[in-house]
C-alpha cells in the first residue's frame, strides 16, 4: 500500500471520472492500473478508496485499456462479443428512455408517493450493485428501508410484511463429528436431523421483512433480514405472509433486466438515495464522503 496525499475517491467517484462500471474498477485494480490507497469500513463490508491523482493519470490510458479488453473478448468470443456490445448499447439507450419516462410519470402521483417510488427505483439499482459485489452498499439500503418504514404508509404505497423463516441450527461437537462421519456438510446434516438437544438453535433466524412498494402499475420488492430490520420495526404491528417473492423492480409493470441495471450509474444512485435520506431529515453514514479507517494510514483530506 503506497503512501498518498490528496483526495480519496470512492468506487462511485472513479466510475464517474473514468466512465466505467464498478466491475471494471475491480478489473483495473486486479490488473495493476489502480491501487486501493485506503479503505472505509461499513457494517456490511469494506469500501475501497482510490487516489485522485492516480485516477487522473489512468484516465488518459482508459481508451486504450478498454480497447484492449474489447480485443481480448473479441479474440475469445468473436462474433458474440460484437453482438453483445450492440446489445449492451441498445439496452443502455432503452434504459435511459424508460428511466426518463418513469421519473416523469412520478410527477403525476401524489408528492409523497412520487418521492417513495423514486427512492424505490434507485434502491433497486443500489441493490443490484450490492449483489454484484459492492456489499458495503447494503448499509445504505438498510438506512433507506428504515426511512421508508418511519415516514411512509400503505396509503403512500408501502406495505411491509413479516415472512417467518426456519431456525438456524449450530451443531454441537457430537453432531459435527457424526456429520463428518456420514460425509455430509454441517448444513445438510442440520437440515436432515434438526440437530439434538445440545445443538444451539437460533429461532426464526432466516425470517425476513418484505417491503412492497406499489403505485399504479409500478411495483418494487425488497427484503431485509429479520435481525437487521427487526431492530427498527420492533413494536410495529405487521401482517405475516407465508412465502416471499423475489426482490425486483417493475416500473410500468415490466421487470428491469440485469443488463439494463448497470446503465444507471452508481454515483447517481448513491447521490439520489443520500438526498432522499436528507429529505427525511436523516443523516446517513455517507458513502459519498466516507470515514477513512486504514490503520497506520495518514489522515486524508477530502473536499
Ligand atoms: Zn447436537
Ligand atoms: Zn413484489
Amino acid at each position: 500500500m503506497q503512501e498518498f496525499a490528496g483526495n480519496a475517491l470512492t468506487t462511485a467517484d472513479v466510475c464517474r471520472k473514468l466512465n466505467v462500471t464498478p466491475r471494471e474498477v475491480h478489473r483495473l485494480v486486479a490488473e495493476g492500473y489502480l491501487d486501493v490507497v485506503a479503505i472505509s469500513r461499513f457494517k456490511h463490508g469494506v469500501m475501497p478508496l482510490f487516489s485522485e491523482d492516480q485516477v487522473v493519470r489512468v484516465r488518459k490510458k482508459i481508451p486504450s485499456i478498454l480497447r484492449g479488453w474489447d480485443r481480448e473478448k473479441g479474440a475469445r468470443w468473436g462474433k458474440d462479443a460484437a453482438r453483445e456490445r450492440l446489445r449492451n448499447w441498445c439496452a443502455l439507450h432503452r434504459t435511459r428512455a424508460r428511466k426518463e419516462r418513469f421519473l416523469q410519470a412520478l410527477a403525476d402521483l401524489p408528492e409523497k408517493s412520487g418521492r417513495l417510488l423514486r427512492a424505490a427505483y434507485y434502491l433497486y439499482h443500489l441493490n443490484h450493485y450490492a449483489k454484484a459485489g459492492e456489499s458495503y452498499l447494503y448499509d445504505l439500503k438498510e438506512q433507506v428501508l428504515k426511512a421508508m418504514s418511519v415516514s411512509f404508509t400503505a396509503a403512500d404505497g408501502l406495505q411491509i410484511y413479516f415472512i417467518p423463516g426456519r431456525d438456524r441450527i449450530r451443531l454441537c461437537p457430537d453432531c459435527r463429528r457424526r456429520a463428518r462421519k456420514e460425509k455430509r456438510t454441517y448444513l445438510e446434516f442440520a437440515e436432515m436431523t434438526g440437530g439434538c438437544a445440545h445443538c444451539q438453535r437460533d429461532e426464526g433466524y432466516f425470517s425476513l421483512y418484505e417491503f412492497q412498494i406499489a403505485y399504479d402499475d409500478h411495483h418494487f420488492c425488497f427484503h431485509s433480514p429479520a435481525q437487521v430490520a427487526g431492530k427498527w420495526l420492533k413494536g410495529k404491528k405487521l401482517p405475516t405472509r407465508e412465502s416471499s417473492e423475489r426482490e425486483g423492480g417493475y416500473p410500468f409493470g415490466r421487470p428491469i433486466s440485469a443488463g439494463e441495471a448497470v446503465a444507471v450509474n452508481l454515483a447517481e444512485v448513491i447521490e439520489e438515495l443520500e438526498s432522499f435520506l436528507a429529505s427525511q431529515g436523516l443523516a446517513a453514514k455517507l458513502i459519498s464522503d466516507p470515514p477513512i479507517s486504514r490503520t497506520g494510514q495518514p489522515a486524508v483530506s477530502r473536499r
